[in-house]
């Protein structure tokens, strides 16, 4: 078996961890914020309606990869609409990427919508309620989402590791190492499952993630109104600076301790607590350019409408709709770009479209997590009507309030700015 870890990287005293939850939680209950999804919850633990949607997991799902502000509005919306798990069940797709717009990420509102679909047709309408069977049973639900589904609505005594608890816990023990290796994220889960308060689950990991978000947090934490602080091993050594040369009893050996920073990349004094957590350097996003035009004709009551096309219903942005677009080869010129989205065009409208007939607009950058897309948008004004090939994927003409309403990404908004 791997020798376990030194003990400053552990919570291995039982009065130590037993201060720690009651300061964490007594902070928590003075100073949470006041969130949508916690006026539902509060003192639940599954004595509530059980047909009710779990406003944690929708949340959750919700949080992950948004801030907080942008989430509530969304969160409203989605409960109003949806209030059981029967109701998003019989929800369509379309409907829930409707409400999903801007949100980003979409595939999370899918696959809610598939796993509530799945409790109804296959659970006979009842959750599973351990962490455990969450995550095995659910589409879209991992293990962060679980445990923290498990604990909030069901009262079980699991811990959970998200950003916010990574950085809490990485800083209260003085985890250098990569803080995204699976090595390191082991560690850190079986560290909240030691932490988790055994009486108040849900309540310690909401306090946990509370102060990640609102004390603990990346650039300047604000350690000396933080409830934990004496418990805080970053803190300490802040204070103390740099270890001594000679490490004590409880200190790392130099250099080949699994969860201290590398010997390359030791402490920096200046940065303080900051110091923690550390990760391995992200690789850049890719880049990707796609001509996009928004073809524009007069609709029967002579208000101008733009057809709009549905992409296809798996990878980025499944099942959302946009201007007819077309992802473009790095290096082309100008001229070559225009000549392929005619091409492409002529496609969607069964008669020739003339290269240079396509009115340059821009270009918009638009940042997914891992690409760092160009749209080159171009616009089209067309005279007589258009039939449109049923054999091609959806389409429609829709007028800018539809526009507004529909099922599109944040980048195509951009473009119709644009
Ligand atoms: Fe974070 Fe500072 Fe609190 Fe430590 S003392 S947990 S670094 S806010």
């Amino acid at each position: 078996a791997p020798a376990p870890p030194p003990a400053r990287h552990l919570f291995s005293d039982p009065a130590e961890v037993e201060a720690l939850r009651g300061n964490l939680l007594a902070w928590y209950d003075r100073c949470k914020r006041d969130l949508p999804w916690r006026a539902l919850v509060r003192g639940d633990c599954g004595k509530r309606d059980p047909a009710l949607l779990p406003a944690v997991w929708v949340s959750e799902i919700m949080l992950q990869q948004t801030q907080v502000a942008t989430v509530i509005d969304y969160y409203n919306r989605w409960m109003q609409k949806w209030p059981t798990l029967q109701a998003l069940a019989q929800a369509s797709l379309e409907e829930v990427n409707e409400l999903w717009a801007g949100l980003g990420y979409y595939s999370r509102g899918k696959r809610l919508q598939e796993a509530a679909r799945k409790v109804v047709s296959e659970l006979a309408g009842r959750m599973p309620s351990t962490a455990e069977d969450l995550q095995k049973l659910l589409p879209g639900v991992g293990r962060y989402t679980a445990g923290a589904i498990a604990s909030i609505s069901y009262g079980q005594a699991t811990g959970v590791v998200d950003g916010n608890v990574i950085r809490v816990l990485c800083r209260l023990r003085c985890i250098g190492a990569d803080s995204s290796s699976p090595a390191v994220i082991d560690r850190l889960w079986d560290m909240a499952n030691v932490l988790v308060d055994r009486s108040r689950p849900g309540d310690f990991n909401q306090a946990l993630m509370e102060l990640g978000a609102t004390v603990c947090v990346p650039k300047a934490p604000l350690c000396g109104e933080c409830p934990v602080k004496q418990h805080c091993q970053a803190w300490r050594r802040k204070l103390f600076g740099n270890p001594p040369k000679v490490p004590d009893v409880e200190d790392c050996g130099v250099g080949d301790c699994p969860l201290c920073p590398p010997a390359t990349e030791p402490w920096v004094s200046s940065l303080g607590v900051t110091n923690f957590p550390r990760k391995a350097a992200k690789k850049p996003p890719r880049a990707m350019r796609t001509a996009t035009c928004v073809l524009e004709r007069r609709g029967c009551h002579g208000a101008p409408e733009y057809l709009i096309v549905q992409r296809p219903s798996s990878g980025l942005l499944a099942g959302l709709w946009e201007f007819p677009s077309l992802p473009l080869a790095q290096d082309l010129q100008e001229e070559r770009e225009r000549e392929e989205l005619a091409d492409h065009l002529q496609m969607w409208m069964g008669q020739p479209v003339a290269a240079k007939g396509l009115r340059f607009i821009g270009e918009v950058i638009h940042i997914f997590s891992h690409i760092h897309q160009t749209y080159v948008v171009y616009s089209l004004a067309l005279d007589g009507d258009v039939t449109l090939d049923p054999a091609l994927s959806p389409s429609r003409w829709v007028t800018e309030d539809e526009f507004r309403a529909s099922a599109v990404s944040t980048a195509m908004k951009k473009v119709w700015r644009a």
